[in-house]
């Protein structure tokens, strides 16, 4: 045991032990949910939100076990799926994306889960084009589209109206090297999660009816994955209750 890499992730190592104590009661409360919704056969994939934290962390999580990390920052999350590129993750994007950063985040992302207008959507798949050429054996790009739960058109958290999701979609199912997985939200602050994560039900539901391959629903943070997984999800983006408060940023 000479590779630095692997002592670093190793069983000595205190803050590999302590991910390991809160990934498993992660996993414990997922297990418990799932059973709840009758669904333990069918456990949703968790996938890690890691931005803000170190590299080294996310090493730490995949010698764990971890095959599904989240980011929500092109350029933070370039530079770590390039350090990271031997560890065989799969890389998902969930946060606002410009257009103009399409082409850098297929570069490493299998799925973007912000997809939210038309604009990006043809940058992705301008994007997907180039990258395909470049490089043979291109899986397609997943794509959820990311649903606003707010009543308020004016609130923050992004995502399109419930009533564009259909124009969203067959605009994806068109473009070549794009798969359309489903749908994404977020749920309102400051409001209990259950209605949101009902009316998400709802919209994919209608989405199901028109693309019966796009049943993902990825849904679900740390403060409210068992609700969450009572209505559906399929993913669940988990950030804090692994990796612990996220660092201040300036
Ligand atoms: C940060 C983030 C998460 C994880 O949130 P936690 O509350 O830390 O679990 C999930 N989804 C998106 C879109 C995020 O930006």
């Amino acid at each position: 045991m000479t590779d630095p890499a692997l002592n670093d992730a190793g069983a000595g190592d205190p803050r590999t032990a302590e991910l390991a104590g809160r990934l498993e009661a992660v996993r414990r409360r997922i297990g418990v949910a799932a059973a709840a919704a009758g669904r333990a056969g069918r456990l949703p994939t968790l996938i890690v939100v890691t931005k803000f934290h170190p590299a080294e962390d996310i090493r730490r999580l995949a010698a764990l076990g971890v095959t599904d990390v989240g980011e929500n920052r092109d350029q933070e999350a370039a530079g770590k799926a390039e350090i990271l590129a031997d560890c065989g993750l799969t890389w998902h994007f969930v946060g606002q994306l410009q257009t103009k950063k399409a082409k850098s985040v297929v570069r490493y992302a299998s799925a973007v889960h912000s997809v939210d207008r038309p604009q990006l959507v043809d940058a992705l798949a301008k994007a997907m084009q180039n990258e395909r050429a470049a490089t043979a054996g291109r899986a397609p790009l997943d794509c959820f589209i990311q649903v606003s739960l707010e009543d308020d058109a004016g609130a923050h958290r992004g995502g399109a109206a419930p009533g564009d999701v259909l124009l969203l979609a067959d605009r994806i199912a068109a473009a070549d090297g794009l798969r359309l997985a489903g749908v994404m939200a977020v749920a309102p602050l400051g409001a209990p999660p259950e209605p949101a994560f009902e009316k998400l039900a709802g919209v994919s539901a209608r989405l199901v009816a028109h693309h019966p391959g796009a049943s993902a629903i990825s849904a679900g943070m740390s403060q409210d994955l068992e609700a969450a997984i009572a209505f559906g999800a399929t993913h669940l983006r988990i950030g804090s209750d692994i990796l612990g408060s996220r660092p201040a940023v300036g």
